[in-house]
């Protein structure tokens, strides 16, 4: 089955503090958002890969497509207000019958082996979601100001890619948003039931602020 993703690097970033959206900050000499789409290609070639951009970025990404010469072959369309409405955009360029994983620009340090786990499961159950286990401990807080602690090994650290079989995602996204949909496993499974969880890798953090920038530039240092 024809494998695509979808990048959605529409948000403001605004958390990093900076001008620049975090997808667009160099690190190691290249754009974020260059390193992520790497990933992808190297696992497989032939996938087709759709961006989603901001309108307000669109003049930067032409810029950094011509640096880096990657504009041949994607499909760029435009973001919405909500990462939900961004994810949409996305899924309307994706064909029926294939396998579409849905990535934050921002986790540039996917591993291969997570990719192949995702697709892979995608293929047998129609969705792979990426989770890692907690290593600390965990307290939820109460209103009065107190916590109490909660039993981690029952909980998981969900990543992205998600990837599910393109019919089924696009169905689920047809619905009107709501506050429940923390992420594009929880759109799924209100039409699908239970998505099916697998390993991801502990490199593949969300980047978020100046401290994860610095340490996701020395785990790709300690890959290359
Ligand atoms: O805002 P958040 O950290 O959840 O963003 C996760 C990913 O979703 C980022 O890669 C961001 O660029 C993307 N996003 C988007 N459209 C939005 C909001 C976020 O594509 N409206």
């Amino acid at each position: 089955m024809n494998r695509a993703v979808i990048i959605v690097a529409a948000g403001s970033g605004s958390r990093m503090g900076g001008e620049l959206p975090k997808q667009y900050l160099k690190l190691r000499e290249k754009p974020l958002i260059i390193h992520t789409l790497e990933r992808f290609q190297n696992f497989d070639p032939e996938m087709k890969v759709v961006v989603v951009l901001a309108p307000a970025h669109r003049e930067l990404w032409e810029d950094i497509a011509k640096s880096y010469e990657i504009a041949g072959g994607l499909t760029i369309v435009m973001g919405g207000a909500k990462r939900y409405d961004s994810v949409n955009n996305g899924l309307s360029r994706v064909d029926k019958a294939s396998l579409v994983g849905i990535h934050d620009a921002v986790r540039p340090l996917v591993s291969q082996d997570t990719l192949a786990r995702c697709y892979d499961a995608a293929l047998r159950k129609g969705s792979g979601i990426p989770v890692i286990e907690m290593d600390e401990s965990v307290r939820v807080l109460d209103k009065e100001g107190g916590s109490v602690p909660m039993d981690r090994s029952g909980l998981r650290r969900v990543q992205t890619p998600q990837v599910f079989r393109s019919e089924r995602i696009k169905k689920a996204y047809q619905q009107p948003y709501k506050n429940t949909f923390t992420d594009d496993a929880s759109v799924y499974e209100t039409v699908y039931g239970a998505p099916s969880l697998v390993d991801g890798n502990r490199e593949n953090i969300k980047i978020t602020t100046p401290t994860d920038m610095k340490l996701a530039g020395l785990l790709i240092d300690s890959l290359e």
